[in-house]
């Protein structure tokens, strides 16, 4: 079968001697490749480190060089978390440590399930479909996938195992029987079968989204949101916010159960670059509505910062300002599927997808065909991660809001009471 240039995607002939990624799955011709090889050199030739901490040392020096290279690299994205699969799989093969890259899925179980079976079901011969097990704190199914390899005539199997709780599908193991058939120890025999498998995720372009982790023994791993790093994620929520009503405050909510954010900023813009020219509520008013909306939820926290900004500010320029703030955090810029599907075009959009997450929400069946095709383009051209979120949200406009009270209709069920009260007193939108 002929190969293709993972990155410029060109027929890679028989004869050149293409750079293959054979844990990760893919081939890179000579020209592109060249790079990758000098990325890779120092995991690939670990084998002969015997000492097992001076072999810790090793591999933290070679991991920090790696990513330091990989940051300069030109690589794409995609390319790039390619290559980080290559180097944790060719550590894991050549120190014969339990390196495990684990895929974790927001989708839920049965979306995540059936994307195992299918991508196993493309790399084996036989797929044996073990039991499910289900509690009230978690599902969990294994899958053993088996193979005959016909040149070594050796016949391998492949264990997968899958677990939910929470809301977050993790593939917790993922490698070959040893005795207890959930140990990753047997780097050796079956990697061309895991790199089959995960190009068959890959070619079926699933999202997940991943996590290293060393441990000890696969199978008895704790679903806690600590422990697969899920945590340490702020939700950032933009808008004019005029009135912000019982639609933002679903997403917002949405976003705090679904999106596995810590804490949700809720932020009023100054004027967004968009309504320029268009008459907004004063400031003050916008943010004590913002604040009455979320009362007494303790993860939301409302920001004046655009409102004190003496110009505009463009989401990115908020992003990177909150950035510096909280270094650690993986901040999820939170919006609608329309807004989601034209970010290329907003101000710095591209930096934007590539330097920060997205949790999107709208009302389920809402022009998703065209919101699954955007995320799966964000993650392939800018490695974005984008969460999906599903709740049922009312179809609220601030527009139809302002219009209501302008004919002096009810707005009881569109905006909350505190804040219905806080436009009666204050005499907002007359
Ligand atoms: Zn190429």
């Amino acid at each position: 079968m002929a190969k293709e240039c993972a990155v410029c995607g060109k027929t890679i002939s028989l004869l050149e001697k293409s750079v293959k990624l054979k844990y990760a799955g893919a081939h890179l011709c000579t020209a592109c490749g060249h790079e990758a090889e000098q990325l890779l050199y120092g995991a690939r030739n670990l084998n002969n480190v015997d000492d097992e901490e001076k072999l810790n040392d090793v591999i933290g020096d070679i991991k920090e060089n790696f990513y330091a290279e990989l940051k300069k690299s030109h690589y794409s994205p995609y390319i790039k978390s390619i290559l980080k699969d290559e180097l944790l799989y060719n550590i894991g093969a050549n120190a014969f440590r339990k390196v495990i890259i684990r895929k974790y899925f927001r989708a839920g179980f049965d979306e995540a399930d059936n994307a195992v079976y299918e991508a196993g079901k493309s790399a084996s011969e036989t797929v044996l479909k073990t039991d499910l097990v289900k509690t009230d704190a978690f599902s969990q199914r294994t899958y053993i996938f088996e193979k005959m390899f016909l040149r070594t005539e050796s016949y391998t199997s492949l264990h997968v195992d899958i677990i939910n709780s929470g809301g977050i599908t993790i593939i917790t193991t993922i490698g070959a029987g040893g005795g207890d058939g959930y140990s990753n120890n047997d780097w050796g025999t079956e990697k061309a079968f895991v790199s089959d498998f995960w190009r068959a995720m890959r070619a079926k372009k699933r999202m997940f989204m991943e996590k290293e982790t060393e441990i000890d023994n696969p199978a008895r791993i704790e679903i806690t949101k600590d422990g697969f790093g899920v945590t340490n994620r702020i939700g950032i929520f933009g808008g004019t916010f005029d009135p912000i009503h019982l639609g933002h405050k679903a997403l917002g909510e949405a976003a705090l159960r679904e999106g596995s954010i810590d804490k949700l900023i809720v932020m009023p813009a100054k004027v967004q670059p968009f309504k320029q020219g268009k008459r907004v509520t004063e400031p003050e008013h916008r943010f004590a509505m913002a604040k009455l909306t979320f009362e007494g939820n303790e993860k939301v926290e409302v920001s004046d910062y655009e409102l004190n900004n003496t110009t505009i500010s463009y989401t990115y320029d908020t992003m990177k300002y909150l950035q510096g703030i909280y270094p650690d955090k993986k901040l999820c810029f939170i919006l609608g599927t329309d807004s989601f599907l034209m970010l290329e075009d907003w101000y710095k959009g591209i930096e934007l997808l590539e330097n920060f997450s997205f949790i999107v929400g709208d009302r389920p069946g809402y022009r998703e065909a065209e919101l699954d095709e955007a995320m799966l383009k964000y993650k392939s051209k800018y490695g974005t991660e984008t969460i999906k979120i599903t709740a049922d949200m009312p179809d609220i406009s601030a527009t139809e809001i302002r219009e209501a009270l302008k004919a002096d209709k009810s707005i009881d069920d569109l905006v909350t009471d505190a804040v219905e009260r806080y436009i009666k007193e204050n005499g907002l939108y007359n």
